[in-house]
């Protein structure tokens, strides 16, 4: 790690918010649901589909999280009005997962009665390990209430991801694939970029051998190498998987892969809830504070 990416992660938690954002913005739809939508559709034009994320984790109380099942209402009435093509992503811990499990699952289970009615798929994001095993239970009883409406995450980072990938694999799960960014303790995770990259090729390969719908989820080059290896491989159908990636990172990666033909679905987070997510953003890739930097200083020397 450079010096100045120690520093950009060193001295995030007292960047004034601002600054966050400028830095984070590119990720970000913006504020409002009409941002995201006029993204949604922007993609479309360059053929990608989307997922929608209305910004927001950790509620304390109980009314936030019905905030957020009422924003996820509206974005499900959105998609459907314009059949643009995108699903909805949440987070277990947005809908209150710790402030009670079975309120929690009372919140996802509303969301996904509206998305499953308009034919729209809810994935369920994953968080830090603690929320492991709450989310799967979830998964688990939400699935069985709504056959196909739902899926899952899991994070290469994880030790136990191997064989939670098998038993997701063995029921036909729907499953995103990605590395996992929450910082983690190192008796659950792996730390080594390379031994995580490793561990994401294992599960990829177990999913998608045991029948598993995967999003194959990353910007890492040598992943999605080794992804198209796998598809050509088993001579995997073009509606049997999808790659995903994250709105503002690597644009030209995305064009790579839709015109060879893959499905690509773009992660657009949108809301005002814009600050961890952005703080997480940009501790992965302190690069973008560096381009930002310079951005910022060009809009000056230009002004
Ligand atoms: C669609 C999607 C959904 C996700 N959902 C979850 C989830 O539910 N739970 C979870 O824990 N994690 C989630 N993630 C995040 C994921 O776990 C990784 O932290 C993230 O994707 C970076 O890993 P990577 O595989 O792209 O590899 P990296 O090695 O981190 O990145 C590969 C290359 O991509 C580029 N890049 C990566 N990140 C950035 C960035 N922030 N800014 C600029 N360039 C960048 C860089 O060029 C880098 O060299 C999701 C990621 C995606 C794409």
């Amino acid at each position: 790690m450079s010096f100045f990416d120690s520093i950009v992660r060193t001295t995030l938690p007292i960047t004034p918010k601002p600054m966050v954002h400028f830095f984070a913005r590119r990720y970000v739809a913006g504020a409002k649901l009409t941002d995201a939508i006029a993204t949604v559709r922007r993609l479309s034009k360059e053929g990608c589909c989307a997922t929608l994320d209305v910004l927001g984790e950790s509620v304390s109380e109980r009314q936030h999280a019905a905030t957020a099942v009422a924003a996820y209402h509206e974005v499900i009435e959105a998609i459907a009005a314009e059949a643009l093509p995108a699903n909805i992503s949440l987070k277990p811990t947005q809908m209150g997962l710790n402030i009670d499990y079975s309120f929690c699952r009372d919140n996802v289970a509303a969301v996904l009665e509206r998305a499953s009615a308009k034919g729209i798929f809810v994935r369920i994001d994953m968080e830090d390990s603690p929320t492991i095993d709450a989310t799967l239970r979830l998964y688990h009883e939400l699935i069985a209430r709504f056959p196909k409406g739902t899926g899952v995450v899991m994070q290469t980072r994880m030790r136990r991801t191997l064989s939670d990938c098998a038993a997701l694999a063995a029921e036909g799960a729907s499953v995103r694939l990605c590395k996992g960014i929450y910082r983690e303790p190192r008796p659950v995770a792996y730390e080594e970029r390379e031994i995580i990259r490793r561990a994401y090729v294992h599960a990829l390969r177990i999913l998608l051998v045991g029948g598993a719908y995967v999003g194959i989820a990353t910007h890492d080059e040598m992943l999605v190498c080794e992804a198209l290896a796998m598809i050509q491989e088993f001579g995997m159908r073009a509606d049997g998987y999808e790659f995903q990636m994250l709105l503002g990172v690597d644009p030209e990666l995305r064009r790579i892969i839709t015109d060879a033909g893959h499905k690509l679905r773009v992660y657009v987070p949108f809301g005002s809830h814009w600050y961890p997510y952005s703080v997480r953003r940009c501790r992965e890739n302190p690069s973008i504070a560096r381009a930002g930097i310079e951005a910022f200083l060009k809009g000056r020397m230009e002004s």
